[in-house]
């Protein structure tokens, strides 16, 4: 299973852009990644059309900063390559627009796999379908270009019909300023199931639930919400910015030796091995596109599901506590030296 999973990176010196000198590219939708994408591009040099309902508030925005706009289906008719940066519930609808102008050659282009991996997306054999997908939110990639750096990305090539995917994607990410980060190899399957086990087992739904369970210890236990708040919730920014900079080592490093002596003996009779047996089904509903069918139908239902668990984590306990406490020390992070901030 492995053996399709690769690492090859690519940084600017790899990449030759005159794959996109004769193109115009679409870009649908001008949310996060949309304007960071149609923008950058604009700003290299490519043509670029946004695509966009009639009825958009995107509209204006986008023509204020000197773009062409149209509607989805005229944009992909003009264009070359097709960049679907709408939500990715949205793309299947937004896709049957677009597919009677999809051109012997033309390339549809993503920023995520879900709907290609799943299935919800079939296109013709005639297009190459690849992915460039900047591992940040648009605004960083929006920033970092403007500043002359870069974000890096991820590369994929699902269908490869001209025999040019692969150059043509690259291409894009230097458009888009990846490429003087780095562009790193991996494929539709490997960044859909990791980016969805990701965020659900680790990211978003494991450290949410992590959070709200300690503090419910601790209150449980008779401590104040306030002291439960700091802990649990308020310095997990602390720790992972400590992470994100230094790795783990950075983080054992700046908490004090009982934080280390207590987390090391501590971390694995809390995330045990019920919990490994957890992520392990997760990670299979993943794989087994159950996650996919699921999600798909909660949208078909109008998100019965979704709104209620949305209102049930808004109506915690811990967001009260967190929104007093935040007011009172709206301060914060202002000025302050870093390392004041990491004791734990
Ligand atoms: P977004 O929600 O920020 O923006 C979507 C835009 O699409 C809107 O601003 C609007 O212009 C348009 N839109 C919304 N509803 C529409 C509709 N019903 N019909 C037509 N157009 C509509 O989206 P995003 O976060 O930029 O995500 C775009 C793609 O990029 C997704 O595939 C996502 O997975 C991927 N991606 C996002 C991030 C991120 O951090 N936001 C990172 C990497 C990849
Ligand atoms: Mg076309
Ligand atoms: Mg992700
Ligand atoms: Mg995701
Ligand atoms: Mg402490």
């Amino acid at each position: 299973m492995t053996d399709e999973f690769t690492t090859e990176i690519h940084y600017e010196e790899d990449v030759d852009e005159s794959h996109l000198a004769n193109s115009t590219v679409a870009v649908l939708g001008y949310g996060s990644q949309g304007h960071a994408h149609a923008l950058n591009l604009h700003e290299s040099g490519v043509d670029v059309i946004v695509g966009l309902r009639e009825n958009s508030s995107s509209r204006e925005p986008a023509r204020a900063e000197g773009l062409e706009v149209a509607t989805a289906a005229e944009a992909a008719k003009q264009a070359d390559i097709v960049s679907v940066l709408v939500p990715d519930t949205v793309q299947p609808a937004v896709y049957e627009e677009i597919e009677p102008h999809l051109e012997e050659g033309d390339t549809l282009q993503f920023a995520h796999g879900f709907n290609i991996h799943y299935n919800q997306i079939r296109p013709p054999e005639h297009v190459d379908v690849t992915m460039i997908a900047p591992k940040s939110p648009g605004h960083l990639v929006r920033r970092n270009y403007e500043r002359g750096e870069g974000t890096p990305g991820l590369l994929a090539v699902y269908q490869d019909t001209t025999g040019d995917a692969k150059e043509r994607a690259l291409a894009y990410a230097k458009g888009i300023g990846c490429a003087r980060a780095g562009v790193v190899e991996t494929t539709f399957r490997e960044e859909t199931e990791t980016d969805l086990f990701g965020e659900q087992a680790v990211l978003c739904g494991g450290i949410a639930e992590l959070i709200k369970v300690g503090y419910e210890t601790l209150v449980d236990a008779g401590y104040s919400e306030e002291m439960a708040y700091f802990e649990c919730m308020n310095e997990m920014k602390l720790i992972v910015d400590l992470m994100y900079e230094g790795g783990l080592g950075a983080m054992w490093d700046s908490v004090s030796d009982t934080a280390e002596y207590g987390g090391l003996t501590r971390g694995d009779e809390i995330i045990d091995d019920n919990v490994r047996a957890n992520m392990d089904e997760v990670l299979e509903q993943v794989q087994n596109g159950e996650f996919a069918t699921e999600w798909v139908a909660e949208n078909q239902a109008n998100r019965p599901v979704y709104t209620q668990l949305n209102q049930a984590e808004k109506d915690h306990e811990i967001e009260e506590v967190g929104e007093r406490l935040r007011a009172l020390f709206a301060w914060e992070g202002e000025g302050e030296d870093e390392d004041e901030k990491t004791r734990v």
